[in-house]
Order: C-alpha cells, then structure tokens, then sequence
C-alpha cells in the first residue's frame, strides 16, 4: 500500500529517504528450512514514481540476477534524485537453488501468474509477488536471459500495444528493441491489470555470465532512471564491445522476428552469431552427422539482424538454431 510517502511492504513500513531489506516469506523447502524473497527497497525524500527492477523470474537466468545485484552493489540506488527502487535481485530462489528455470515441481512462475496463496508452489511465488509487490510500483524492468543453451544479444522485449512500455523502451536504448504481445500468465500481463507497465531485458544465455549483456542491461536501465528523474546523468547510447565489433548501426528496433530451426539432426556450428547483420542467403551455419555421410547448409531466410542463436553444438530436427529479426520503425503513438 502507498500514499505519498508511506510505503508498505510484508508489513514492513519504508519511510521516505530510506532504505531497508524486506525478507518476503515464501515457503518451505523439503528440508524445513524457510526460503525468503528478499527485496531491497531505496526511498528518496522527493516524491517520485515506484520503480521495480526484478531478476530471477527464472531461477537459472543468471545475468538477469547478476544484473540487479551489481546495480545494488554499485550503489546506483544509494542517492536517487526522486522516488523509489524496489530491487529483487531473485523472484524464483527454488529455480536459483536448483540452478533450474522452473520451480521444482516443474512449473513456470511466468506461466503461473496471478497465483494462489494455496496452489503450487509456482503459483505461491507468483502470488507473492502479485499481492505484496505489483501494488505498490508503478513501473517495472524485469531482468532475464535466453532460455536453455540459447543466447539472446541484448534486447528489451515491449507490449507494443502498451503506450507507457513504448515510452519505456525507448528510454532504455537497449542495443535491440521489439514489441513482444503479453502471454497469459506472465508477470507482464500481471503488471498489466494492475496498471503496472512491465519491458523486458533479455541477455545471454542462461547458467553462463554475459558481461555485456550485464553492461548493457545497468547502462539501459541508468538511461530509463534518467529519464524518469532520478539519476542525473545518462550514460550514451553506443560503446560496448561483444563477441561482435560494436555496431555503428545500434540501437535497433527489429520486427518481423522468426526462429531458423534445424532441417537435419547432428553437429551444429554457427558461420554467424547474435549481433550480427546477415543477407537473405548467406550462409549462417552448418549441421553435420557426425559419421560425415551428409552436411545441410543453413542459410538466412532474410536480411536481418541474428538477435539470439543456440550455442549448443548437438542439435535435433526443428531445435531453434537463430533468432533473426528486420529492422523496423517504433510503432507510431495512436492519435
Ligand atoms: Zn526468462
């Protein structure tokens, strides 16, 4: 619940020019032991919007959780001009402690939203979050990183139907932009009905450190604090190098987004990675058996830009292999 200068959280009063660490009780493991969400809240003494910056939505999405913990760590929230952060470096401890995506009974928290205090343990943690931290924010940028052995060069995913998400990613600068429609059952459609606009970062790959995607996702996010008044200074938009040469050409906002999947089952290596321009009918990749009785050419189906690609080398028949999209411009403001 908030006022103008009361904010309350789990019972815990947070006054203006503050800051505390709520211990947001879940529940138990096996064990016994008590898992705790924990959710460090910075106040300024001036009046300004709620920001949440959450990671760990999925327990194996490392640079996700690494990113709100470096930004707590460098003490970006420390002096904030205006407003409050509310920093939840891991929402899924139970995916965290199990380095896994799901909780243990299988079930996606982004999947499971609005939750039950007593359904499964998905829905218990989705719960949470829907009751004692979506109504107290005003905004959020929720932090994740590609799924399974799937890179994701760094991206802010957007409702493009959403005019304050249009707003936010374009403040964030993220190297790569696009609209994305809410899924049912996912932490933005959530915000959504409780008028919480919620983007996306998406960076890296799950269970490895990606420092650039890490950069990128405080840098962006600096910009987007910028912007709603609480940081006084914004960092610029270009300047990290990847795997890749730094483009001139970012940032970007890419539509028409697809999946090249593998026609063939074998050894898979990539020819072109994340972050990379491609023509239609270059060769981006190969597929070989491994007794070397046939190799299939992969080739992009358009000129694009290679938003995310598999790095793993042993691929099935239909596995996602590249993550293409085409540049295109910001969704216009409806007048
Ligand atoms: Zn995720």
């Amino acid at each position: 619940m908030t006022t103008d200068d009361v904010l309350v959280i789990d019972d815990i009063v947070i006054p203006p020019g503050s800051y505390k660490t709520v211990e947001i009780q879940v529940a138990r493991l096996l064990s016994g032991t008590l898992i705790h969400m924990p959710v460090h809240v910075f106040r300024s003494a001036n009046p300004g919007p709620t920001l949440l910056l959450s990671g760990g939505l999925h327990g194996d999405e490392v640079n996700g959780i690494e990113v709100v913990r470096r930004m707590i760590s460098l003490g970006i929230f420390e002096d904030i001009q205006c407003g409050t952060v509310v920093a939840l470096p891991i929402i899924n401890v139970y995916g965290f402690l199990f380095f896994s995506r799901e909780v243990p009974d299988g079930k996606d928290v982004n999947r499971s939203f609005p939750g039950s205090s007593n359904g499964s343990l998905a829905a218990q943690v989705a719960h949470t979050l829907a009751t004692k931290i979506l109504p107290v924010v005003d905004m959020g940028i929720d932090f994740h990183t590609g799924g399974a052995s799937r890179t994701n060069y760094p991206q802010i995913r957007y409702d493009p139907l959403d005019p304050n998400a249009v707003d936010m990613a374009k403040a964030f600068q993220a190297p790569i932009s696009m609209g994305s429609g809410l899924i049912s059952g996912s932490l933005r459609a959530c915000g959504q009905a409780h008028g919480v606009p919620i983007i996306v970062y998406e960076g890296g790959e799950s269970l490895r450190l990606d420092e650039q995607a890490i950069k990128e996702a405080i840098r962006g996010t600096k910009r987007f604090m910028h912007h709603v008044g609480m940081l006084p200074k914004s960092p610029k938009v270009h300047g990290i190098k990847g795997r890749e040469k730094a483009s001139p050409k970012l940032p970007r906002h890419i539509a028409g987004n697809s999946w090249v999947r593998a026609e063939a089952s074998g050894l898979f290596s990539f020819e072109r990675a994340s972050g990379q321009a491609v023509r239609e009918g270059e060769l981006i990749g190969r597929i070989r058996n491994p007794y070397d009785s046939y190799t299939v050419k992969i080739f992009s189906p358009m000129d694009g830009f290679i938003i995310g690609h598999n790095n793993i080398p042993l691929v099935h028949r239909g596995d996602a292999l590249f993550h293409i999209g085409k540049e295109s411009p910001w969704p216009e403001p409806e007048s």
